[in-house]
């Protein structure tokens, strides 16, 4: 009987793991179709990938980031592939009042809100951290607090469609990576917000999804620049990447990991063997 039940209820497990997965809903293009979507640091990487993306699939897009002339492009490029409409707003996201002014545009231009997807990612060194306290503070204006200050502005219309917020993390917010400490730093407090948040909103029966995305390392050109020469691993195409994000939102997943095998596997390590998985991070590096 013991050892019966000691393979039974493995097996019980399985199948009932397999159920779930697969009577999960797939995604569909059409699920974003005419979608009213805010995407920041869209005027290169990643970002670009999915404003092109949701162009391909027929969505009303406004991109921000600082340079108006890459900004202006995309959107040229959304509207030739079909997005249904196109529109920029060019600034830094070192100033909260301009975040807030990017989530009243796509009130004033589109009528509401349905997906957010904050992106966007401020220049930062690679090397042991030097003590430059200013610094981590102004990243943290950029990579965290703008992120807060949008969510906050853009809830209400959210509230109203039911929609997603999209956070675009890293694997360097989920486990402490060398070389990076102020980006790190950042990645783990959008963690913190948006976990917390997500909890929140359950209690209070909010019906806003938020997904968390955990990147490994993806083909731009700002992380090739920086880290091609010293990783050990190819990065991932960032159009793939692009829609990876895409599709865990529309399905409002609480987590993407994208690849899987350079994030969630090793992450599976965290709670069981830490010091391993910290020995791991480091052999990524040459
Ligand atoms: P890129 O550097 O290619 O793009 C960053 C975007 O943010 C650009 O559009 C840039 O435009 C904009 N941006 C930078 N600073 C500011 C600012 N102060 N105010 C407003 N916009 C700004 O980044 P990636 O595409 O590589 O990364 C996208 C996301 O993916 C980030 O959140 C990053 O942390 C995450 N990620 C990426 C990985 C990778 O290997 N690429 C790995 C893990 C996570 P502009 O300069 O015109 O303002």
């Amino acid at each position: 009987m013991g050892r019966l039940q000691k393979i039974l209820i493995p097996l019980l497990g399985l199948v009932l793991a397999f159920w779930f997965y697969s009577a999960r809903e797939n995604f569909k293009p059409e699920m974003l179709k005419g979608k009213r979507v805010i995407v920041t640091g869209a005027s290169t990487g990643i970002g670009e990938q999915i404003a092109y993306h949701l162009a391909r699939m027929g969505s009303h897009i406004l991109i921000t980031a600082r340079t108006e002339a890459k900004l202006q492009k995309v959107v040229e490029r959304c509207l030739e592939l079909g997005a249904a409409s196109a529109r920029y707003v060019s600034g830094t996201m070192e100033d909260m009042a301009f975040a807030q002014h990017v989530v009243r545009e796509a009130e004033a231009s589109l009528g509401g809100l349905d997906m957010l997807i904050l992106n966007h990612v401020g220049a930062s060194y690679f090397g042991f951290f030097d003590g430059d306290v200013e610094h981590v503070r102004k990243l943290l204006e950029i990579n965290f607090l703008s992120y807060v200050a949008m969510t906050t502005s853009a809830l209400p219309m959210l509230k109203e469609s039911e929609g997603s917020i999209v956070v675009v993390s890293s694997m360097a917010g989920k486990v402490g990576f060398p070389f990076t400490v102020p980006y790190s730093a950042t990645k783990f407090a959008l963690d913190g917000f948006f976990s917390s948040l997500r909890q929140e909103f359950n209690i209070q029966s909010v019906n806003v999804s938020i997904t968390l995305c955990i990147l490994g390392f993806i083909d731009t050109d700002r992380a090739v620049r920086a880290a091609a020469e010293v990783l050990r691993e190819l990065p991932a195409p960032r159009d793939e990447c692009a829609l990876e994000i895409l599709k865990g939102a529309a399905l409002r997943r609480r987590e993407l990991y994208y690849r899987y095998s350079s994030t969630r596997l090793p992450l599976l390590l965290r709670d069981c063997a830490a010091e391993l998985l910290d020995y791991l991070v480091r052999s990524r590096y040459r």
